[in-house]
């Protein structure tokens, strides 16, 4: 257990957080504060429940009271892209942004849950996008997200699976075409179809954007069974809480290389401080706080099965 590092408050404190609803169970306070403190840098980062209804009330607040900058959470991540002056071309095509940077007076969204991913994929498993056959489960926000960077990353082809067809088909009418020559399709997400069976043979990394296995629901069946999995396949599951998932219970069980969340989580959080201050940012020492704030979320949960909604 490290020791928690406070910084003293006075007149140069820089103020950044997260606007989100509900923003109680964040995991983002622990693990910034500590980064900046780590950094030796004058900044503070709080949480801030913002309902819908005070979203550009929250928003303007970022100018009128000079802030560096903030996170967007649920449920604020896609509206609040009318708010600001700038989005950037990633965001704007993902359609969602998790960090404002206040360029003085000037707002710009950026989405740094997508390249966040892209950062604990390389530097976690050495696998690069470029040449990769990619099996997403999901159509939701976090497919869109890490679909698209996986195309603008050289992805080889991208198969899209879905409990939803249409939602699926959707996204997959989006993406088609982004990157030219790169095949992408979409179908149902049923492991009894020899269409899904044919994507996961066909497939190099496996990567689980749903919510399925996510607490409260983490005693729930895998959406994939170890049977199913060849060992040469990595598994990746961007869910967080628990840390280990069902579903990489089963990979690990098949013999495949797995990736958790918590990278993502990580290195979505390293991206934002790196936007506000320029500085490279402590994602190993952010890696060990999410651990440990995970460690007791998951012993709580064991304890009393009472609420734990964890979200950023
Ligand atoms: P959305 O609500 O936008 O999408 C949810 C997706 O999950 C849909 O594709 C939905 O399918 C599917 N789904 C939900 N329940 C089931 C189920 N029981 N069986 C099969 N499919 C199911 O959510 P997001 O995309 O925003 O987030 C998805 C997950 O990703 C969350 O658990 C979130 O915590 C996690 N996440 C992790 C991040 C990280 O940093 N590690 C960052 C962002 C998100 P359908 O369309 O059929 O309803």
């Amino acid at each position: 257990m490290l020791p928690m590092t406070t910084m003293a408050i006075h007149g140069k404190t820089r103020v950044v957080g997260v606007f989100g609803d509900p923003v109680e169970h964040t995991l983002s306070p622990p693990m910034q504060n500590r980064a900046f403190a780590a950094m030796g840098l004058p900044y503070v980062y709080v949480p801030w429940h913002v309902s819908a209804e005070y979203l550009a009330d929250a928003v303007a607040a970022i100018r009128a009271l000079r802030l560096k900058g903030v996170n967007v959470t649920i449920p604020h991540k896609v509206a609040v892209l009318d708010l600001l002056d700038e989005v950037t071309p990633q965001a704007r095509l993902i359609g969602a942004v998790n960090t404002i940077e206040n360029r003085n007076g000037r707002l710009i969204g950026h989405n740094t849950d997508a390249p966040g991913f892209l950062r604990s994929l390389v530097e976690e498993t050495g696998v690069t996008p470029e040449g990769q056959r990619f099996l997403l489960l999901g159509a939701g926000g976090a497919a869109r997200a890490i679909a698209v960077q996986l195309l603008l990353s050289g992805a080889r082809s991208l198969v899209l699976a879905n409990r939803s067809l249409a939602r699926a088909q959707q996204l997959c009418q989006f993406l088609d075409g982004l990157v030219p020559q790169t095949h992408v399709e979409a179908i149902a997400l049923n492991t009894q179809s020899e269409e899904f069976l044919q994507a996961l043979v066909h497939a190099d990394v496996l990567v689980n954007t749903t919510s399925a296995g996510m607490y409260p629901h983490h005693k729930e069946p895998p959406l994939v069974s170890a049977d199913l999995l060849r060992r040469e396949l990595l598994v990746c599951d961007i869910v967080y809480t628990p840390r280990r998932t069902a579903l990489l219970k089963e990979a690990e069980r098949a013999g495949c290389r797995v990736l958790s969340g918590l990278g993502m989580l990580a290195h979505q959080g390293a991206l934002a401080i790196e936007i506000w201050t320029g500085r490279q940012a402590p994602v190993e020492l952010m890696k060990q706080t999410l651990d440990e704030e995970l460690a007791k979320r998951e012993k709580e949960i064991d304890v009393s099965e009472g609420g734990c909604n964890v979200r950023d």
